[in-house]
């Protein structure tokens, strides 16, 4: 390997690259130094020795993105072995599921690509210059992936400018229908590609929402804040309870009914502003035995971090006249900004200004298809407190 651009990291950094953290900070670089935006570069310590390999865009946020720890060449096999550790790590999720992350970019080994699978078709988010870059290699290995029969781009997160690139939506190669239809844990549901939220479909909610199927009874009441097409809900209707699912936006809740529809369900769909239902409408309409919160991540800096732990607050306070006296809440932050210690402590304040505490019973993370390695922890974003009342 003979990357031509070669980074020397200031002293004292060292470890955490080692321990598997994948960003650096241009402040952490010696010199940094001008280059074509997502270049492949190499990462020495301040000494001299290798340390990483990785994509280099002096302008971004992160300029140092590392790929790997050893010093292999990026090229076409680079990638096939990538995509393989991909499958092998999620081998026993595909044998059941046709709808999963098939690449969680830095935690996965590749940084700034997500790729969802559903059924033969990918959605591909690209969310730096070095992935952009890389494009030649991993478009054509996704492509032949054994059943894909399209590629389908959602690179539409502003994220993109701190890089230099433009949001981007459209197709990259095969015909990708408007929506698709996967199946989760024995549910069908539509997913659209082309038009969802994200990449169409919040899979990393799989494993809770196969949770609340198996904890709800027959005949229990279930209110869905932030329903998107359904994901909780049909999962609780399923199980023979009596479920409300809110949501702000009219194209996710008309999938989310004729989700329902298709699965022989009935959910009975609102369409509110989730703070407003639960302060004025919930208490008449209530009392709930579940009441799940699972809001988008307001928050992606730090500075967003106080408003969204005031936004759970809100969220908890008001939930709690509407559920049942041990009755459950489920309180999801999506954010990394607002982790396990911030979400608790927001849900212990609204119990504690409704005067009704709130007992731990379980914690749930984003499912295993979003690897989270522990030398990185913003890859650990999704956690849920199964809370009872
Ligand atoms: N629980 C869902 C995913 C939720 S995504 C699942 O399992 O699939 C977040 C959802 O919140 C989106 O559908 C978005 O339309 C909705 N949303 C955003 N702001 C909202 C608000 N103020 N009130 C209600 N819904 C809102």
């Amino acid at each position: 390997m003979d990357p031509s651009v070669v980074l020397r990291l200031r002293p004292g950094k060292e470890k955490r690259i080692r321990s598997g953290y994948p960003w650096v900070l241009r402040s952490e670089l010696l010199q940094p130094k001008a280059a074509e935006p997502g270049c492949i570069a190499e990462l020495r310590t301040a000494g001299g020795e290798f340390l990483a390999v990785g994509t280099y865009n002096s302008q971004a946020r992160f300029p140092f993105r590392v790929l790997s720890l050893e010093p292999t060449p990026i090229d076409v096999e680079f990638i096939e072995g990538r995509l393989q550790r991909c499958l092998e790590r999620r081998a026993d999720l595909i044998k059941k599921q046709s709808a999963y992350r098939l690449v969680f970019a830095e935690a996965d080994g590749l940084p700034g690509l997500i790729v969802g699978r559903y059924g033969p078709h990918l959605a591909v988010q690209v969310r730096t210059a070095g992935t952009e870059r890389l494009r030649h290699l991993w478009q054509p290995v996704l492509c032949g992936l054994p059943g894909v029969k399209s590629l389908y781009e959602r690179s539409e997160m502003e994220g993109r400018r701190d890089e230099g690139l433009e949001p981007y939506a459209g197709p990259i190669s095969g015909e990708t229908p408007e929506e698709v239809e996967v199946e989760e844990s024995g549910i069908r549901h539509i997913v659209p590609i082309t038009s969802g939220l994200k990449t169409g479909f919040y899979l990393d909610q799989r494993e809770s929402r196969r949770r609340l199927g198996e904890q709800v009874r027959p005949g229990e009441r279930v209110l869905d804040c932030f329903c998107y097409t359904g994901g909780f809900a049909l999962s609780a209707a399923r199980a023979g309870a009596s479920v409300m699912g809110v949501d702000l936006n009219t194209q996710p809740l008309e999938l989310a009914h004729r989700n329902a529809e298709a699965n022989g369900l009935d959910v009975q769909w609102k369409l509110a502003n989730a703070f407003e239902y639960l302060e004025h409408d919930a208490p008449s309409d209530g009392p709930f035995d579940w009441v799940v919160l699972d809001p988008p991540a307001i928050a992606k800096t730090s500075k967003g971090r106080d408003s969204l732990k005031w936004a759970v607050w809100k969220l908890v306070f008001h939930a709690l006249p509407a559920i049942k006296p041990g009755g459950r809440l489920v309180a999801c932050s999506c954010s990394y900004q607002v982790g396990m210690a911030e979400l608790m402590e927001a849900c212990t304040l609204a119990a504690a200004d409704r005067g009704r505490p709130l007992v731990l019973e379980a914690v749930t993370f984003q499912d295993l298809d979003h690897p989270a390695p522990l030398g990185f922890p913003e890859s650990l974003y999704l956690k849920c407190l199964w809370l009872r009342a």
